[in-house]
């Protein structure tokens, strides 16, 4: 059962301009703005207008236009960001957590961007666990 959209995430305040974001792009669908606690040298976040609580639900339940908006977006900050390599950039990474077993910590839909340097491999290698 998909969770309830939360109007006082934190995302949701930045979008009604409650609290402040380093701003990067901004259209009729999207927002993009630098993560709070950066992980590479260049982590920003894009994050669709409405409210979506993940990409599970966007993709169930936003319109086309959206769907289509938003993911143009990304496309435009990567390259905005000279990270594309159609810029001459060296590339990136993009990443949307959905859920609990992903970590997702704030409840609407955001799209990582990362790059700046060479990014390892795509997960964390973690330590063994007894089975
Ligand atoms: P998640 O774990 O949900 O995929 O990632 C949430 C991201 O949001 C984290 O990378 C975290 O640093 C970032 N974040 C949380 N609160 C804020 C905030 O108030 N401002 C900004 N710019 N980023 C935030």
């Amino acid at each position: 059962m998909a969770q309830p959209y939360d109007h006082d995430n934190v995302f949701a305040k930045i979008l009604r301009d409650e609290i402040p974001c380093k701003r990067v792009y901004e259209d009729p669908f999207a927002l993009a703005f630098h993560d709070i606690n950066p992980q590479a040298p260049v982590h920003v976040l894009v994050i669709p207008k409405a409210p979506y609580v993940s990409l599970d639900d966007f993709l169930a339940e936003a319109t086309d236009p959206q769907i289509t908006g938003f993911f143009r977006a990304v496309g435009k900050v990567s390259r905005a960001l000279g990270l594309a390599e159609s810029e001459g950039g060296s590339g990136f990474r993009a990443l949307a957590n959905a859920g609990g077993d992903a970590h997702q910590d704030v409840p609407h839909l955001h799209v990582h961007l990362f790059g700046g340097k060479p990014l390892g491999p795509m997960l964390a290698k973690q330590p063994e666990s007894p089975e």
